[in-house]
């Protein structure tokens, strides 16, 4: 199914304006990410896209060809999934995933089929007597997604599905989650402020802030060709070099960067994973501090940026500079991106 959103929009009677007019079509199986921070106005998106907020005057929903703007949830057939799963705590995982099909009069033998299939798909089949109560937090968030799958959905809708798990399981089911949703080939929206998350399971995200979309892309164009500060900020962490640009020159306090022609008048901004150590560097500074995590150690380099800015970079190898030691740094201007 494909889902176009036009022109809609929410402003709630306390005059909160959660969603300016936003467009955005979600392709056939295609897996959409809406990603912003905390009260950008995504659950208030994906409620509209559910029935379960009404737009404003002027909005437009569809699914496929038709018009379901002014249809009831109940009559819109998406499966969804939230944060506090809400499954019955005393019933088995079996009848939980049915309870759907069970609302939707749904013969007996098929509803057993059908549930099996989608237990089977969620590996779930060893849990299918249990209650629910008796699960970890993941084998919930399992139960959680087949059930709203179970009833074939025209579309399913994530909000924040993960992040009531605890850091180290969310990894994992992070890319369980992204292999499942890919299995059920299920029109989805999946709702996170979390940028790895949505870089993880989606074909393309669409960052909010504010009530307004910003950009709309696949990962790597996010990535790579930010249309903005604020998601080149939020996409990797990229770092602004405001210093003073004369001749292609970027004059920093910590040296000078020979930049690419054309960057006159823009912002140069950098990711910590592009800025290296290198004695023959052009730029120095003084690390401020050194942290260990796992694969790399991550310094903040004091002295390079003005305003007492600290620049970070990711360092692999077994040791790392001490802190309060002076450093020479490397960027390559390819690896620049220019706002
Ligand atoms: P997000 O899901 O991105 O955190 P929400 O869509 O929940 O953001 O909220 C967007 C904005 O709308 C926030 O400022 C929030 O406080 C406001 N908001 C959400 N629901 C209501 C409501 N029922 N009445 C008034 N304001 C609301
Ligand atoms: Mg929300």
């Amino acid at each position: 199914m494909t889902l176009t959103i036009e022109n809609a929009a929410k402003t709630f009677a306390d005059g909160t304006r959660a969603l300016c007019p936003t467009n955005l079509t979600v392709g056939p199986g295609e897996i959409l990410s809406l990603l912003g921070p905390s009260g950008c106005g995504k659950t208030t998106l994906l409620r509209i896209i559910a029935g379960l907020e009404r737009p404003d005057a002027g909005s437009r929903i569809r699914f496929d060809e038709t018009d379901v703007t002014g249809l009831a949830v109940e009559h819109r057939n998406v499966g969804m999934v939230f944060q506090s799963y809400a499954l019955f705590p005393n019933m088995s995982v079996r009848a939980n995933v049915g309870y759907g099909l069970k609302v939707r009069k749904v013969p007996a033998a098929e509803r057993r089929q059908r549930v099996d299939e989608v237990l089977s798909l969620c590996r779930l089949t060893d849990y299918a007597d249990r209650p629910t109560h008796a699960l970890s937090g993941g084998q919930r968030q399992r139960v959680a997604l087949a059930r709203a799958v179970a009833p074939r959905p025209r579309i399913l809708l994530l909000d924040e599905p993960l992040s009531a798990l605890d850091a180290a399981l969310r990894d994992n089911l992070r890319d369980e989650l992204a292999a499942m949703l890919r299995q059920f080939r299920i029109t989805a929206v999946f709702v996170t402020h979390d940028q790895s998350e949505a870089m993880a399971i989606a074909d393309r995200i669409a960052v909010m802030s504010s009530g307004t979309m910003l950009q709309v892309g696949r990962p790597e164009e996010l990535y790579h060709t930010p249309a903005n500060a604020f998601v080149a900020r939020f996409i990797g962490n990229a770092m602004p070099l405001t210093g003073h640009m004369e001749n292609d020159v970027l004059q920093l306090p910590g040296g000078q960067l020979k930049l690419p022609a054309g960057a006159a008048g823009k912002t140069a901004y950098i990711r910590s994973e592009n800025v290296r150590l290198d004695q023959a560097g052009s730029l120095s500074g003084t690390v401020e501090t050194v942290t260990f995590s796992g694969g790399h150690f991550r310094l903040a380099v004091g002295g390079v940026l003005p305003d007492a800015g600290l620049l970070y970079l990711q360092h692999p190898g077994r040791t790392a500079p001490e802190t309060g030691s002076t450093v020479r740094l490397t960027i390559d201007p390819s690896d620049l991106i220019f706002l």
